[in-house]
């Protein structure tokens, strides 16, 4: 087989609400991505500027701050480019503009895999967490079709179909993928967060968490999604061999 070129080389994006979520939800899966060649992409629809206890914090301080802290984690799990959509923390809303930015996001980043949050998970919350993964989901579902926004599409984009969604903090898991070799990686990148850790024994906490998954399939270490293939074989032959 020929190598695969930067056109040909297959993309995973993880499309969350604030610096931290895919730390804490799908890194380990997005270091295997990357071991395995994918091209990895973090879209960010806020940059958390909600997300401190100090009194004296300022929104804009927090967003530089939990930014640098994002493109710290992100590269010491091989993501190769991320983007801050400036989305207030804590008002991310369903919405058809939202939708639009995101179809956009899609069509320019043009993954084989997208990850998100699970917009069905039960008793979930955190109103950014359940509208982020509602409109990631409906923005794959607009991609494709070139009757959504074909402004899009005069500007150069063309419609893009995504082969697999896996859905992170859900309470219905299907798939977990095993990442015994990545979670060394995966605390390394929660921890550089340092403006979120408020108390001892993240790390081990989060071991803890991936021990209880791995579990589920015979392995030291995992983590569970809910997975939606999103068009029948041989589209999903590109699925890593895992
Ligand atoms: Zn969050």
């Amino acid at each position: 087989m020929s190598q695969p070129t930067e056109e040909t080389r297959p993309r995973v994006m993880a499309i969350f609400a604030h610096p931290d979520d895919a730390e804490f939800l799908c890194s380990g899966a997005i270091a295997r991505f990357v071991a395995s060649g994918y091209r990895a992409q973090y879209v960010l629809a806020t940059s958390g500027d909600k997300g401190s206890d100090d009194p004296n914090a300022t929104p804009e301080q927090l967003i530089a701050t939990r930014e640098a802290e994002q493109l710290a984690a992100a590269k010491i799990l091989g993501v190769e480019e991320v983007t801050f959509l400036h989305h207030r923390d804590g008002e991310v809303e369903v919405s058809i503009p939202f939708r639009r930015e995101l179809a956009h996001v899609i069509r320019r980043g043009r993954p084989d895999v997208v990850i998100t949050f699970d917009p069905w998970q039960r008793y979930q919350i955190h109103p950014d967490h359940r509208a982020v993964g509602q409109t990631a989901l409906d923005a794959v579902a607009a991609a494709r079709d070139h009757m959504y926004y074909p402004e899009q599409l005069t500007e150069g984009l063309r419609e893009h179909r995504v082969h697999n969604v896996y859905l992170f903090a859900t309470d219905q898991p299907n798939y977990y993928i095993d990442i015994t070799a990545t979670i060394d990686k995966k605390v390394e990148a929660l921890l550089a967060h340092t403006s979120q850790i408020r108390s001892e024994g993240l790390a081990e906490r989060i071991r803890a968490r991936a021990r209880a998954a791995g579990l589920e399939i015979g392995v030291e270490y995992a983590e569970a999604f809910h997975y939606l293939p999103m068009m029948q074989p041989p589209a999903l032959m590109r699925h890593p061999n895992w």
